[in-house]
């Protein structure tokens, strides 16, 4: 027998995940909406360049992380040449492991923002992909809601979008005391290289003490060394050097109006001097939401900042950029901790029961003209007796079950039975589709 599954670190969405799914984007496109966004949505495979311009080659997430994605002639090509070097650069694809870099490729093709245009917003919602050890809260296809904006660099702008995440959370249900704002600027070009610098020669003085990955780290991307998951040398970058205190006047300023928005929104945050983000497109503002509680070690339910550099990174004009991410799986865990059901109760229907099966044609017809009337709408399909037939008018929520028998087709009525006070009531076909709007609404 075939014994199938879902591959490791997937889940099939459906029912109360799904109901989920769909609600949590629908309380994005509301909030967001409000501040100016529209949904895009890029492809979920972009060419591999995407990613390691966009993203960084010094990055988990692009150099081990990756799923590559071949068609079948291109694949059997890389194999026999065992390398996909001899492939064209648009048959090298892999699946998303972000939305952002492909968000900027999009923006290029697409021209998002003319010369002197206003900045564009928008705002994704999808599964992403990444080849990461799998534990609660960290899956290898999960789904992301993100929200872009190029071309502005105002600080009262980087405010907004955080105020906009915090709202958004708070929509679904999440108090300040569920989740804790962490802030940071990393600085920008001219400041930045300079902190670089100190990180690197504090790992390289502790080198002898941290794992490998941290060791080339002060090569390629010292500040990384921050994200390191070896809890030795989480402890040792504790006493690294920080940030601030060596932001450039300009992003002093920049992050000083920042916070300033934030306070007068009431927002309240944590500055978190070590608070990096793990991808190499991040300058100045950077910000991050934790849960605190129901998510165990993967405590980051979103995150993101601004990516001034990005734009050019993918081959576009230099356009300053910012935007978020958060994770729907990991928002899932810490609503379920707090008893929050972002599911709600499945929808309920109006089932057509037959007394006979020779009225099979009257059910069929009475269900499509209550389904152009907009109601959902269901029956029995398998021929059951009535009382099974009320049992799964139950199972499937029915309000109201709509009984149709001898009797009622000659007198071109059905009986309605209530399915909360079980009361039955006669009412004529013609007058059924508003008599069940009043079941709906309570009156009946
Ligand atoms: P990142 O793109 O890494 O900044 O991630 C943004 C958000 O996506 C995080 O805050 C998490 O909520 C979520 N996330 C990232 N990686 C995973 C993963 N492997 N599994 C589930 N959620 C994830």
């Amino acid at each position: 027998m075939m014994d199938l599954h879902k591959p490791k670190g997937t889940e099939d969405l459906f029912g109360k995940s799904m109901r989920a799914w769909t609600n949590m984007q629908r309380i994005a496109a509301k909030i967001f909406g409000r501040y100016g966004f529209d949904l895009i949505e890029t492809p979920t495979m972009e060419q591999v360049d995407v990613f390691t311009h966009g993203i960084g080659t010094s990055t988990d997430v692009v150099r081990k992380e990756m799923f590559r994605v071949f068609s079948g002639a291109n694949l059997m090509r890389a194999l026999e040449e065992g390398s996909d070097e001899g492939l064209k650069a648009a048959q090298r694809l892999a699946l998303r492991p972000e939305g952002t870099a492909g968000f900027a490729r999009a923006a290029i093709e697409n021209t998002f923002v003319p010369q002197g245009g206003a900045p564009c917003k928008m705002y994704y919602a999808g599964p992403m992909f990444r080849g990461e050890d799998v534990q609660k809260g960290r899956l290898r296809e999960f789904h992301q809601i993100g929200v872009e904006v190029l071309g502005a660099e105002e600080p009262a702008l980087d405010a907004e979008v955080i105020i906009m995440l915090m709202q958004f959370f708070g929509e679904l249900g999440l108090t300040k005391n569920d989740m804790v704002l962490k802030l940071n600027s990393m600085g920008d070009a001219s400041c930045r290289p300079r902190y670089r610098d100190k990180v690197a020669a504090f790992i390289e003085a502790h080198e002898s003490d941290m794992c490998p990955e941290c060791k080339k780290r002060a090569d390629t991307n010292p500040l990384r060394a921050f994200d390191c998951k070896n809890p030795h040398c989480r402890e040792i970058m504790q006493d690294a050097p920080l940030i601030s205190g060596m932001l450039c006047d300009e992003c002093a300023a920049h992050y000083a109006a920042v916070k300033c928005y934030l306070d007068e929104a009431n927002i309240a945050y944590v500055e978190d001097p070590t608070l990096v983000r793990g991808l190499d497109y991040y300058g100045r503002t950077v910000f991050e939401v934790e849960a605190t509680s129901g998510v165990g070690a993967q405590s980051a339910i979103g995150g993101g900042g601004r990516y001034d550099g990005l734009m050019e990174l993918v081959g576009g004009k230099p356009t300053p950029g910012i935007g978020f991410a958060v994770g729907f799986e990991r928002i899932m865990l810490s609503l379920d901790a707090i008893g929050i059901d972002l599911a709600g109760p499945a929808p309920s229907c109006i089932y057509v029961a037959k007394t006979n099966e020779s009225l099979r044609d009257e059910v069929f017809n009475l269900c499509l003209a209550l389904r152009k009337e907009g109601f959902r709408t269901e029956a029995d399909y398998q021929n059951r007796s009535l009382k099974s037939q009320f049992k799964q008018a139950d199972k499937l929520n029915a309000i109201a079950c709509l009984v149709l028998g001898e009797d009622e087709v000659a007198s071109h009525t059905v009986t309605v039975r209530n399915m909360q006070t079980h009361e039955q009531t006669s009412v004529a076909v013609k007058d059924v589709a508003d008599y069940l709007k009043s079941v709906q609404q309570g009156t009946h």
